[in-house]
Order: structure tokens, then C-alpha cells, then sequence
């Protein structure tokens, strides 16, 4: 049998480099009482290298129909979580496609060997999507790769009294006697693992008209998720402009180990509603995410550090700037101090898929931008995150990107500065401020 396509090493066995997705339009239903989802995916592609065969990853669901530009489609087969297409002529670089899928079944996460489960997941009473790095086939048929974006258009129907909560703006939502149904538009590109579906039983609180918090109606949100405002017009005022139209923290009833970040709003247990620093880190860090990973987003996985090293500085900047436990120097100078006791073995610009999201390449990446802050002195250092957000939003960028954005930014070498805490496994020494 032919080799299946891999997009990315450190996530063998998803993506196809030979198209595009432009946009997804995606039409579910989902029951929660037995776990059924039903959908229509319509996919607009964009050929980029001449092929006569189109794979899509999808997992654990299964696919009954598809259409090609209208015409349907007989050859095609599923498996090792991909659906694989040969088309009856080769299609040249350039073409663009339509392709439909009806599909369903019982959704359930996708277990990888390195990065445990990531997917769809069913709640006591409801779902969470968090498919980070490898969970967006479990619910939709997709071209898995970081750097593939496309706008989306998700429709779900569940019944009554359940909140279907998707990416982006709410624009449509229809009530009928035992069904409701939302659409959800994310009109800014979108990298699949940052797509997400969240169900439950929610009420929205409004904390102003760019921030919300959506969750079981007995929260308290009391110097937690009622912070978010503040949060957010603090990382506009260094990150820039909020990338986005608006944002949203789902709260889930149940308990959740971690919080995750998706395009345009995060997910939390409702163990997140704590005034304590180790809950309310999280909840600044995965807004910092929305800039810094969501907006700008890697091109390859092995350059995690721009998404988790730039959250994790976010958190030691709200830190200081809200009056928590320490000052941003001081939590550089911790963590430093905790590193350097640690094994040095990971090289944080390409730390492999075991580590990709091992704490040291948050905390060392985090530490790489305090470096970076002590040289060039915080007008620059500032002008380096605004510009970086502002011209690269949209985009799949690398780590090379970004240092010669830096450099061109600020006239110096920033490239030569950050070499050894990108590159060397030793930790460097954190210059004096
Ligand atoms: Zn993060």
C-alpha cells in the first residue's frame, strides 16, 4: 500500500502537504445522551502540488458519502485515521476543489504514543474539544498540520438547554421544540488544532463587551475569571491590539487538570474559579495565547517556544503588573535558578515531540524574552512583541522568523543573542538588568 503523507515529524501520520484547506464549513449534530455526532463537512481546498490523491485525517468516525465538486465520489478508503481519495485525474497546483464529507459515530479522544490523548471528549454532562496537538480529527475531517489555516463556519445542533459554543462570533441561533442549533464564524485564519466545539449547560456572564465567561450558572468569578478585563486591556497596551473580535473562558463543571487554548476563547475547569496565583497564572496565560500562538502560529511544532515561552512571559508580566507574587525580574530570577538545578538535555528551538511540552520549554523560553528585555531595554523589547504580533497575525511563522524580525527591529544581533538559549542545551546565564 502507498505511504500516507506526514506534514510534520513531530506529528507522524497527520497532514497532507500536497493542498490547502481555505475554509471549512462544518454542519453538526450531536446527542450527548449515547454520544452521536452526525456532520456534513464542506472543505474548500487549494491543490498546491500536482497529485491524484487528496488524504484527510479523521478519526475513530466514520465517513458515508463524499463529493467532489459536486460529483460523487467512489473511490476512497479509511484508515490508520485518514481517509485517503483517489481522484480519477491528476488535479495541477492551482486548482481549487470542493469537497464534501457526511460522516459520524461516536466520538471519542485520539491516542498518541507521544502526546497521550488529545479530541473530543465527553464531559459528565457535555463535551470539551481540546485537540492540541493532535486531536482536530476526532471530530471533523481535516488537513492536520499547524500550518495549514482557514477560516471556519461551524453550525451545531444539540438539544434544548444545551450551549453550543464554537470559535469566533455567534450568528445564528435557532430554537425549535427540542433542539437548538448555533453558528459560530471564525472569519480569521485558523490552524485546526485551535478549532474546538464546547457543550454544555451554560449561562453567559458578560465581564464587558469584548469578554465573557461561559459556564454552569453557580460560578463565582470573583478575582478569577471576572479578571479577565483587566487582563486583557493590560497585554493590549504591550502586546497590541486584541487579535480577535472577542474572547471567551469556558468553564466546565467538572474539574479539569489544565486549562487549553483555542482561537478565540480557552477552556477551564471549574477549579479555575480560585483567586490563588496558580489558577489565575493560567487564566492570563492562555489569554496571552489569543496573540501569541492563535493569532501567530508556528509553521512547524518544533517551535512550541514561540506560543509557550511568550504565555509564560505573559503570566510574569500580569504578575507584577496586578501585584501577585512577584515581580517579573523576580520570577525570571526563579526560574532560572530552578533550571539550572535541573537536567540540561533539551534544546528549546526543537525540543522533540516528547518534550515539545516539557515545563522547561515554557519557563527557558519565557527566560530567552527576559534576555532579550535586559539587552535591548524595554521600549525596544515591547516595539519587538507589538510589531511581531501586528505584522505576523494570520501567518505560520518559525523561530528563524523571528529572530530576524528582532534584529531588523531593534539593529541587533539578536539572532547571535538568543543562539545559545535556542540552540545549546546549556542554560545561559541570565544577564544583570
Ligand atoms: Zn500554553
Amino acid at each position: 500500500m502507498p505511504q500516507l503523507p506526514t506534514a510534520d515529524p513531530y506529528l507522524p501520520g497527520h497532514g497532507d502537504p500536497s493542498y490547502a484547506v481555505l475554509h471549512y464549513d462544518l454542519d453538526l449534530g450531536y446527542v450527548p445522551d449515547g454520544n452521536r455526532l452526525t456532520g456534513t463537512a464542506v472543505l474548500d481546498l487549494l491543490v498546491r502540488e500536482p497529485t491524484s490523491r487528496l488524504v484527510l485525517d479523521l478519526a475513530h468516525l466514520r465517513a458515508t458519502k463524499m463529493r467532489l465538486d459536486g460529483a460523487g465520489i467512489r473511490k476512497w478508503s479509511a484508515r490508520d485515521h485518514r481517509l485517503v481519495l483517489q481522484l480519477d485525474r491528476d488535479v495541477a497546483a492551482g486548482a481549487e476543489l470542493q469537497l464534501t464529507v457526511v460522516y459520524g459515530g461516536s466520538p471519542r479522544p485520539l491516542v498518541d504514543r507521544r502526546h497521550g490523548d488529545a479530541g473530543w471528549e465527553e464531559l459528565e454532562d457535555g463535551v470539551i474539544v481540546a485537540a492540541q496537538p493532535h486531536g482536530a480529527p476526532t471530530w471533523f475531517p481535516c488537513n492536520d498540520r499547524p500550518d495549514d489555516k482557514a477560516t471556519y463556519r461551524v453550525t451545531v445542533t444539540a438539544p434544548a438547554g444545551y450551549t453550543a459554543v464554537a470559535n469566533g462570533d455567534l450568528v445564528a441561533h435557532h430554537r425549535r421544540a427540542s433542539v437548538e442549533s448555533r453558528t459560530w464564524v471564525m472569519d480569521r485564519p485558523m490552524a485546526t488544532y485551535l478549532a474546538t466545539v464546547q457543550i454544555g449547560r451554560y449561562t453567559t456572564t458578560e465581564h464587558d463587551p469584548r469578554t465573557r465567561t461561559i459556564g454552569p450558572p453557580d460560578l463565582d468569578l470573583a478575582g478569577s475569571f471576572d479578571q479577565q478585563p483587566a487582563m486583557l486591556a493590560f497585554f493590549e497596551r504591550i502586546f497590541g491590539p486584541y487579535p480577535f473580535d472577542a474572547y471567551a473562558a469556558v468553564v466546565t463543571d467538572d474539574d479539569l487538570e489544565i486549562p487549553l487554548e483555542s482561537q478565540s476563547l480557552s477552556t477551564f475547569g471549574r477549579n479555575f474559579c480560585s483567586t490563588d496565583w496558580s489558577r489565575v497564572r493560567l487564566i492570563a496565560h492562555e489569554l496571552a495565547h489569543q496573540w501569541y500562538g492563535n493569532a501567530v502560529t508556528l509553521r512547524h511544532w518544533r517551535d512550541i517556544w514561540l506560543h509557550e515561552g511568550f504565555a509564560c512571559y505573559a503570566e510574569w508580566l500580569w504578575s507584577e503588573e496586578s501585584g501577585g507574587p512577584r515581580s517579573c525580574d523576580a520570577w525570571a530570577r526563579h526560574h532560572h535558578e530552578r533550571l539550572a538545578g535541573l537536567d540540561q538535555d533539551l534544546l528549546l528551538a526543537d525540543p522533540g515531540p516528547e518534550l515539545m511540552f516539557d515545563d522547561r520549554v515554557y519557563k527557558r523560553g519565557a527566560l530567552a524574552l527576559h534576555a532579550l528585555r535586559i539587552c535591548v531595554g524595554d521600549e525596544a523589547f515591547f516595539d519587538v512583541l507589538r510589531g511581531w504580533a501586528a505584522s505576523r497575525a494570520g501567518e505560520s511563522v518559525t523561530t528563524e522568523d523571528f529572530l530576524a524580525f528582532a534584529s531588523e527591529r531593534t539593529g541587533v544581533d539578536v539572532a547571535a543573542l538568543l543562539r545559545p538559549w535556542l540552540y545549546d542545551a546549556a542554560l545561559p546565564a541570565l544577564p544583570r538588568g
